[in-house]
């Protein structure tokens, strides 16, 4: 099986003055092309921290961090970025849609930051809303979207790179019960389509739609099952 991040006593400390928190400590653990995983806590467990560092957004204080067999562990804020921008995609629990532009230009930005500029990627963008099925209001603006509808159009956004992985911090958090199972459906459909997808949340219910299910507690991982 190919491997997307391959983790090894990854610890996070954060000094506040005299107190010093272990946010993780010493994580291990093995995320493969096309998992489909949850990582499952509750509030100040370390789950942000983690996904923080998987999405190269922050960089561990020790261990090592492998992601598709190259070591990331220590590689520059630049190099970090472009990782970022091009091979994981975010979703995020308030959808962090920009509200001055369309569905279509919020689904391309994640485009602006490719370094080769490609021609065909308006016809991604298409495409991802497509998968999403949310190519009817491409030319709408967020605030005339409901807020499933606003999280299909991150969840296009985030798949338009055709990223390595993608990470959703409490993605459905923000939704009411019958928009959660829609996500959800979503989630699996994009799992059963080939995607690697790991979903961060404090709910088991979510967790349960998983393969999956990481319990991390104080910065630890509790155990693991499959489902
Ligand atoms: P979760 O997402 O599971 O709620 P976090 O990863 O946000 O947990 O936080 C884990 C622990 O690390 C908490 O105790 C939190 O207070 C602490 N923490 C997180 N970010 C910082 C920071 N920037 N500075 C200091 N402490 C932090
Ligand atoms: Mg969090």
């Amino acid at each position: 099986m190919k491997t997307t991040f391959e983790l090894k006593e990854i610890r996070k400390i954060y000094k506040m003055g005299e107190h010093t928190v272990h946010a993780l400590d010493g994580i291990n653990l093995s995320i493969h092309h096309n998992d489909y995983l949850a990582i499952l806590g509750p509030s100040g467990s370390g789950k942000s921290t983690l996904m923080h560092i998987l999405g190269f957004m922050d960089q561990a204080t020790d261990g090592t961090l492998l992601f598709e067999n190259e070591d990331v562990t220590h590689i520059s804020a630049a190099r970090r970025a472009v990782f970022r921008a091009q091979r994981i995609g975010f979703v995020f629990q308030s959808f962090n849609l920009l509200p001055r532009l369309s569905v279509l230009e919020n689904v391309l930005l994640p485009t602006s930051y490719s370094r080769k500029k490609e021609t065909d990627t308006i016809e991604r963008a298409h495409k991802a809303l497509e998968r999403v099925g949310m190519q009817h209001r491409a030319s709408h603006q967020p605030s005339q979207l409901s807020g499933g509808e606003r999280q299909r159009v991150a969840i296009a956004r985030a798949l338009i790179n055709n990223p390595a992985m993608i990470l959703a911090d409490e993605p459905t958090g923000n939704l009411d019960s019958k928009n959660v199972v829609r996500i959800l459906d979503l989630f699996s459909e994009i799992h059963s389509e080939g995607n690697t997808v790991l979903l961060v949340t404090h709910d088991i219910n979510v967790a349960n739609r998983t393969k999956r299910i990481v319990h991390v507690l104080d910065g630890k991982i509790n155990s693991e099952e499959i489902l």
